[in-house]
Formats: structure tokens, sequence, C-alpha cells
């Protein structure tokens, strides 16, 4: 073997046959194994003294990651994983992710990918088209709804703070409810900002709980923005984007909408009223990573003014100067905290090219049935108890008379039989179960063998 120093960036035939033949069966699993937790002992065992000067056999080191490590990854994009939000990319996009990663795909500037941020302007536009949002907004995708959320409260910080003409000093808050996703109390702790917390009217933040709060508090000047939820991640509770909407516009507050998870709901006429409002927000977020069908890691970040956002987060370095000497082409990396970036909405933009948007809207409403119907069955056992009417795709409920660990027990011994990937949830302080779905591939039948497994 050659030692030459550009041996390891030549094309190597074996390589490429060996990756591309793993890819490829990979992606024809059907369905994809739900696979298991990992111990640290074994894993470190497997991976000792793999990093060394000279490197190793790469058929011996495709293998352990096939054999060891892929296994002790419980596959998010499983039609039996019903925790958290799952994953269930189409085939268009995850091999299109390939592409972006193969050609090395840079998305920071016009002057460098004006071709792959048209593409990807195109699907921001789509997304915007459907929230009502105006011709001029526009954004960046960025890795997920955290990224989003800070990259849009710190714009709508800096520019609160420049109507009011205060400094870093300056107390401010922004308006939530309980529900809020823990991302956006994280945002706040990084840009310095405290919560004000308006409670909740049936699990939904309301503007007129809003209108309430702030009428009595002795400084309701501090309050710069609100965040809105379009669908809660817990339990798919859309808030009163209207309402809400209607008290930030009296107030020239700042209308954030986090729908990171159910924000895809756009796409589906059965629910697209309850998003009513969403046309007024200044920033809004969705990941395609969980219910657009997108692979990890893929959020669109859009704002109703961009320029507010370029004037926020431009990088000001001497040898970036060319990037903003191209008139007014699009930048993504001016739109959000991050400088080089994956063209990371490429994926996206290719699937709903090859597919067309209604197999997208056909989709979303499938899994919006399947809720729908588990509820009905939830409903109709005897020892199960619905805890609420599913919005969207989350539905939580509870095994009557169950103790905490009893469910954390049952979730464990469903995951070892493969049944299925159903985490605890908790719900008022008590430990429930809870289902997300969104999985093309996720059947009645394998809902049903779940639920049997709680008699
Ligand atoms: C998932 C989620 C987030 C965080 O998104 P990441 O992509 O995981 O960073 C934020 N808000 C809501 C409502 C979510 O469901």
């Amino acid at each position: 073997m050659s030692t030459a120093p550009n041996r390891m960036h030549r094309p190597d035939n074996e390589l490429v046959d060996l990756v591309f033949g793993y890819m490829r069966e990979r992606l024809q699993y059907d369905p994809v194994p739900l696979d298991h937790p990992g111990d640290g002992e074994q894993l470190r065992a497997h991976l000792a003294g793999l990093l060394n000067e000279h490197g190793n056999n790469p058929a011996d080191v495709l293998k352990l990651y096939d054999h060891e490590l892929s296994r002790a990854v419980i596959s998010a994009d499983s039609p039996r994983y019903l925790s958290f939000i799952p994953c269930a990319p189409t085939k268009a996009a995850l091999l299109f992710d390939m592409v972006v990663s193969c050609a090395s795909l840079q998305g920071i500037s016009w002057l460098e990918a004006a071709g792959a941020i048209a593409a990807e302007n195109q699907v921001l536009r789509l997304i915007a088209d459907r929230a009502g949002l105006p011709e001029t907004a526009g954004g960046t995708f960025v890795s997920g709804g955290s990224a989003g959320n800070l990259s849009a409260l710190v714009v709508a910080r800096d520019t609160a703070r420049r109507k009011l003409g205060v400094g870093p000093e300056a107390r401010l808050r922004i308006a939530v409810a309980d529900q809020v996703h823990s991302s956006v109390k994280n945002t706040f702790n990084i840009i310095g900002v405290e919560a004000f917390k308006v409670p909740t009217v049936d699990r939904r933040f309301t503007g007129e709980a809003l209108r309430a709060a702030l009428a009595a508090d002795p400084n309701p000047e501090t309050v710069i923005a609100v965040v809105g939820t379009a669908g809660t991640t817990n339990e798919g509770i859309i808030d009163d984007l209207q309402g809400l909407s209607e008290v930030t516009r009296e107030r020239g507050l700042w209308f954030h909408v986090d729908g990171a998870y159910g924000g895809a709901g756009l796409f589906a006429p059965s629910i697209r009223e309850r998003y009513n409002g969403i046309e007024h927000a200044d920033s809004f977020v969705v990941d395609p990573h969980k219910w657009l069908f997108a692979p990890f890691d893929c959020a669109a970040l859009l704002y109703r003014e961009p320029r507010l956002a370029k004037a926020v987060h431009t990088q000001d370095a001497g040898y970036l100067d060319v990037l903003h000497h191209e008139g007014d082409e699009w930048n993504p990396t001016d739109y959000a905290y991050h400088l080089t970036r994956r063209a990371r909405g490429l994926p996206l933009w290719f699937s709903l090219a090859v597919h067309g948007t209604q197999a997208y809207t056909d989709a979303i409403e499938e899994g919006l049935t399947l809720a729908r119907d588990t509820a009905q069955l939830i409903r109709e056992t005897e020892h199960l108890e619905l805890l609420h009417d599913p919005q969207l795709s989350a539905v939580c409920f509870r095994r009557t008379g169950w103790t905490e660990q009893q469910y954390y027990d049952w979730s464990h011994q469903l995951l070892a039989d493969q049944i299925g990937f159903v985490t605890p949830t908790g719900w008022d302080g008590e430990t429930v179960a809870r289902f997300a779905f969104l999985h093309p591939g996720t059947t009645m039948e394998m809902v049903r063998e779940i639920l049997d497994t709680m008699a």
C-alpha cells in the first residue's frame, strides 16, 4: 500500500463497493429492525485499539460497525419506534442526503453554492406559502428545532433592544406556557432573557390568557415576544395561534411559532385551520427530520422579515467580505447562528420534487388517522384510559392501576422482545404511556400487539 499523502483521498474501489453495498442493504431493510440499547463496557471492548497509527482492514471495520455498533442503536426509522418523535425519511431523501455528502455541498453563500441554495429556498418558499407568510419571508435550514429557536429568539431580543433603545443590561422577558419545548427554556438561559409564564387553558396557550397575564403584570413593557407552539412534543397540542397573534400585533411583540414537530400539519387539510394565525408569525420553525420525512438533521427556519435576522446574524470578518459584495443574493449563513453549513435542505427538496406534495399530505394524514384510531381503541379497552383526544399524532394514555415502575418494566420488556419502542412519559406529574406516530409503515396491528401486552 502506498504511503503517499494523498492515499486516503483517492477513491478506492474496494471501499466504494463495501460501503455502497452496506448502504444498499440498509436501504432495503423491510421493516427496519428496532435493535437494542447498548452496554458501555462491551462497546468499549469492541472499539479498543481501533484508532491506531496504521489503520485497519476496511471490511473488518465495517463489519464491526454492522454487527456490534449499529445493533446498539435503536432505529428511529423502525415502524415500531413510537417514542419521542420518530423519523421516517423517504428513500429519495435518504439517497439524496448521500449526494449532499458526496458532493461536499457547502451551503454558506450564494457565491459558493447558488444552485443548492436556490433549491433549498424553493422548499422554504413552499413551507412559507403553506403558513401564509408574505412573499418577503425567507430563512435557512439549520440542524434542528433547538438551533432554529435559538437563532430566531436572538433576533427577537436584538430587534426589541433596538426598538426600545436599551442595551444588554435591560431586563427582557418572553411569554411562554408550561408546555413550551425545553429548547426554548435553554435558549432563554443562553440569551439572557427571562420567561414570562402564562398558565394554559385546557393545556393550550391562549390569547385571552396572555392578554390577562400582561394586564395583571406591573412591567408588561419588559415582555418583548411570545412563543406559541404548533404541536407540543408530548401531547401534540396546538396553541391558540390566532389569539396569540392578535395580542402580539396589538402590542408590537415578536411572535415566534415553534412547529418543530407539528408544523408539518400545515400540509394536512383535515387540521389546517388549527394553525390559523401562523401567517402573522415573525419567525417560524419546522423540523423536516420529524414529520416531513427528511433524514436527520434538518430544520427549516423562516422569518417574516429576513433583513432583521441578517442584521443580527451576519458574521463580520475580513475574509468573508467577498460574500457580501454580490448584490442582494441569498446567503443562508446570515439567517442563523452558524457559518459553515451542510446544504441540508436538499434531501427534502429532491424528495418533494420526486414525489410531489400530495404524497406528503397523504402520509401526514395517515399518521393523524392512526392516532385517532388508536385513541378509539384505547377508549374501548377496559384497562386503558385515554388522556386527551389527539390533535396531532401523539397519544397519551394510562394503564389503570399501574405504578411508575410497571410502566418502565413494561417498556423495557417491549423493546427486549422487539415488539416496540414505547417509553413512558410525564402527565401532570404522573407516569403514563405515550405513542408518537408518523412512520407510514406503522400499522394498527402493531398498535394492537403493543396494547395487548398491557392487559
Ligand atoms: C423536537 C422539538 C424541538 C427541538 O428540535 P430538535 O430538532 O430536536 O433540536 C423544539 N420544539 C419542539 C416543539 C419539538 O417538538
